[in-house]
């Protein structure tokens, strides 16, 4: 039985609305994308939702929009793929990483040594569909401390009055934290549609616009909009009206908009998500956790709490007693079985171009550890039980009991 580790889950209804939007004669950002992103801000229950081409493009233009530059620190977790950091490095900035706790989530108690008076935005991301502490991290940037080490340099900054917390929500769409869902538990957040991600338009991402007053997310919505599209004051659609053919551009914008064809997939997956998605998820997760919990060979991952509910985005399962190289020839094993599994993430002081940079492992321990031992099972809304079953049997099978040594 061949498992593979995350195909997309693509269906007639997917198939049918795609034909719909490519036979419209509009294929593009237009009322598909506007209504995906109205479902989105109902979804989330926030006011404004601006969808773009991929959460990479997202983070990078609200970086952008709020002015950081040359000189400028973004905090961002060690533990995390590449995209979080990438952003940052585009902008001229300088991505600082901090460690990760037993959560895989950025440890809150190490911000207070990351700031400087540079810092101008945290990312925190909600690791394999998990939310960050996010009171924790909104009290700890209006301390009175921190707000006074912050350096505004231009209006955006200055209005906001503190650091910005822009969260990865690239894994974490529908995740809650004390009742709410991500999307409405800070400042900005992105969410990624990705192929591999809960949800897919095959590419493509949200901005969740979720600033405090004075900001008006409907100026922000309109601005965003613009930005996205060439700093254009009207997008194709609109200007393809009979007579609506004059436009303006007031500022050099990026063009990273979301395409309607996208948009189609994503409104058919959404309207189904909580109902239909979400729940196999959960599923899939809860066979896995009882079928290793209590065995010494492995440690549980943290996806339900008091306080948090995940997305069930990635099952990480980790290994007692386990060295890097060990993990790897388990991953190879499970392979010859056909079981597709993976590891989340390589921590970023490991990959070539973050060494270069002078980023070392040995300052990121809990990062590095967590990730030696990890695997990733596959979690998917067409796996079947039986597939679980197999993964299962599999996985047991392939891992050795190391207790001993
Ligand atoms: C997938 C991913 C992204 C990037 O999403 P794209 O839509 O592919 O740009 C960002 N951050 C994390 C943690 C991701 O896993």
């Amino acid at each position: 039985m061949k498992i593979p580790f995350s195909p997309p889950h693509i269906d007639d209804a997917i198939i049918d609305e795609v034909v719909a939007t490519l036979r419209s004669g509009w294929i593009t950002t237009g009322p598909r994308t506007k209504l995906f992103e109205q479902r989105l801000a109902e979804y989330c229950d926030i006011q404004r939702v601006v969808c773009v081409n991929s959460a990479s493009a997202g983070l990078e233009l609200v970086l952008h929009w709020f002015g950081i530059g040359q000189g400028d620190e973004v905090i961002i977790p060690a533990y995390t793929y590449t995209a979080t950091a990438a952003v940052v490095l585009h902008c001229g900035a300088k991505p600082v990483m901090v460690d990760v706790n037993d959560e895989l989530l950025m440890d809150v108690e190490q911000l207070g040594n990351a700031i400087t008076s540079r810092t101008k935005a945290i990312i925190p991301v909600d690791i394999v569909g998990l939310p960050c502490d996010y009171d924790r991290l909104m009290d700890f940037v209006q301390q009175p401390s921190v707000r006074q080490k912050f350096q505004p340099n231009n209006p955006i900054q200055e209005k906001l009055g503190r650091i910005l917390i822009l969260s990865d929500a690239a894994h974490s769409l529908g995740a809650q934290y004390k009742g709410k869902k991500t999307g409405a538990l800070t400042d900005i957040t992105v969410f990624s549609f990705h192929a591999v991600k809960n949800l897919t338009t095959a590419e493509g991402g949200a901005i969740c616009l979720n600033l405090p007053a004075p900001f008006n997310p409907d100026e922000l919505y309109h601005d965003f909009c613009i930005y996205s599209l060439h700093g254009q004051s009207k997008d194709a659609f609109t200007k393809t009206q009979a007579g609506s053919w004059r436009y303006d551009v007031c500022s050099i914008g990026h063009k990273c908009n979301m395409t309607d064809i996208a948009a189609a997939m994503g409104l058919v997956e959404l309207a189904r998500y909580d109902q239909l998605i979400l729940p196999r998820r959960k599923k899939i997760f809860d066979a896995y956790y009882q079928a290793f919990n209590g065995d010494r060979r492995f440690r549980m991952p943290v996806y339900e709490t008091a306080e948090k509910v995940s997305s069930y985005h990635v099952f990480t399962l980790f290994l007692n007693h386990t060295t890097e190289q060990q993990r790897d020839e388990v991953i190879q094993k499970i392979a010859e079985h056909e079981v597709a599994t993976n590891v989340h993430f390589i921590p970023l002081p490991l990959l070539t171009a973050y060494k270069a940079l002078g980023y070392r492992i040995e300052d990121y321990p809990n990062a590095y550890n967590n990730y030696a031992c990890e695997i990733s099972l596959p979690v998917y809304f067409d796996l079947t039980d039986e597939q679980v079953d197999e993964v299962i049997r599999v996985v047991k099978a392939c891992v050795p009991d190391n207790s001993a040594l």
